[in-house]
């Protein structure tokens, strides 16, 4: 050895230059997923992985899937008895149209005030790139990991995963680990590190509501036949009450209740309410009483009509009782309600408050489950550590509305805790022109990542399991 130690954070602030030089080759590569045009590029783009994570000294394969883009997969095992990472990330990218907003054309990486701007550049080639590099880092100061890790690469996240989920599950031996981390998302507020630690699940119905083979003349039957109409819109008024709360018995069973520390986690979010609103367009804010907007749309299960169809709908007037009525509902879902136990709730209850005299179905349509790693858990708090020491503040907690099918099938299909660890600002116009990565950020971010490694090996695997 002989002479200083190099840190393998002071090596990533040496290399700083290298690394952008090296992202920016990474960038040129028009892996679009969803343009078969693209077959060869995408493929390019995988081999680019493969050749990197093959000369920073990782075991690696290009994983082919049929009708697919292929799976990059590489490890490292050299730390027996210490926590094994799953990491994901993807290297395919959204299309690019409109081309004309674009300041300089998406595959020509430009730096500019700080930040690399090209399609891909936060979503999610310069967060799989940080990842590689945080590897690089240790491995050349140290010729070691602190932790066992498993990357897996995905070519056709942005064209909806199809095959993902089938892969996990064929593959679940092999992907063994004790946690599982994405960095595919981003920060809450400006440039204020953030962790995403849950997202809501969902279940999604239809209501149909049968009286007659065909539509009846409204003044011959009227008065004498039930309206399926009428009965639809009383069933679905009937399953909230005017405070918000879902009516349907036991459908809060499994909700975790938010506990002290969510609370304040949703509280610390800088949020302004009136702006928000007026930003969306709404009239007023609605929702289940005694919660927080945020609370509410992040960390609270909802109900919502999402259609409703029956009957005449056309210009004019048609004197009918309609011989149908339908719509759509949907729940989102919170840990750990089961969409399958919601639908049979759901279903049960409708059937149950249905008046007689028609003929009710309800059929599910979609499901999705929830996924949260506690603000308390230790591949989260580990994280929070990790960021705090290089970003120089804690970081904020993030419970999205919505869901990320990718993190849920890491939760469900293996069963791990999933850490959402992304390093971009909100604004960072992932899927729209003059997509960036704030060069700083990608810089810090790779010392984060060696940082969190660092911080999972001294929790350990005991540590993690709880
Ligand atoms: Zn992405």
């Amino acid at each position: 050895m002989g002479g200083t130690r190099v840190s393998a954070l002071s090596y990533a602030q040496d290399n700083r230059r290298r690394f952008v030089e090296q992202l920016d080759g990474f960038l040129r590569i028009p892996s679009i997923s969803a343009l078969p045009a693209h077959a060869g590029d995408i493929r390019r783009a995988a081999d680019w992985l493969i050749d990197d994570l093959r000369a920073i000294g990782l075991t690696t394969e290009l994983i082919p899937i049929e009708g697919s883009h292929p799976m990059v997969y590489a490890e490292w095992k050299g730390a027996p008895g210490r926590p094994t990472v799953l990491f994901y990330g993807h290297y395919d990218v959204q299309p690019v149209d409109p081309l004309d907003l674009w300041e300089r054309p998406p595959f020509e990486p430009v730096v500019r005030d700080g930040r690399i701007l090209a399609r891909g550049a936060a979503d999610d080639k310069g967060q799989v790139h940080m990842h590689l590099r945080a590897v690089e880092a240790l491995l050349a100061t140290r010729s070691r990991l602190p932790i066992n890790l498993r990357f897996v690469f995905e070519g056709e996240e942005e064209s909806t995963s199809i095959h993902l989920a089938d892969w996990l599950a064929a593959n679940r031996e092999r992907l063994g680990a004790d946690v599982a981390v994405i960095s595919d998302s981003g920060f809450f507020d400006g440039n204020v590190p953030a962790i995403t630690i849950g997202l809501r699940g969902i279940m999604y119905a239809q209501i149909d509501v049968v009286g007659s083979p065909v539509d009846l003349h409204s003044g011959t039957y009227g008065g004498a036949v039930p309206n399926p109409a009428t009965t639809l819109a009383r069933l679905i008024a009937e399953l909230k009450g005017p405070d918000g709360v879902i009516t349907i018995p036991r459908f809060y069973d499994d909700v975790r209740p938010l506990t002290d520390e969510d609370r304040a986690a949703f509280a610390a979010l800088p949020f302004d309410e009136d702006a928000w609103a007026a930003g969306v367009g709404v009239h007023g804010l609605a929702g289940e009483a005694g919660y927080t907007t945020l609370e509410r749309k992040g960390g609270r299960p909802t109900l919502d009509v999402n259609g409703m169809w029956a009957g005449f709908i056309g210009e004019g007037s048609k004197t009918i009782i309609p011989a149908h009525a339908h719509a759509k509902v949907s729940c989102r879902l919170v840990p750990d309600q089961d969409p399958a136990r919601i639908f049979a709730l759901f279903r049960d209850h409708v059937l149950r408050i249905a008046p007689p005299g028609l003929a009710v179905d309800v059929k599910l349509l979609g499901a999705g489950r929830p996924t949260l790693t506690p603000i308390d858990h230790p591949a989260t708090r580990a994280a929070a550590r990790a960021l705090e020491a290089t970003f120089g503040r804690p970081p904020l907690y993030i419970r999205e509305g919505g869901s990320i099918p990718v993190a849920a099938s890491f939760a469900s299909i293996l069963g791990l805790p999933v850490v959402l660890l992304g390093f971009t600002p909100p604004a960072d116009n992932a899927h729209a022109p003059n997509e960036w990565m704030d060069l700083s950020n990608h810089e810090i971010g790779i010392r984060t990542i060696a940082r969190y490694w660092d911080e999972l090996a001294s929790v350990g695997r005991d540590g993690l399991a709880g």
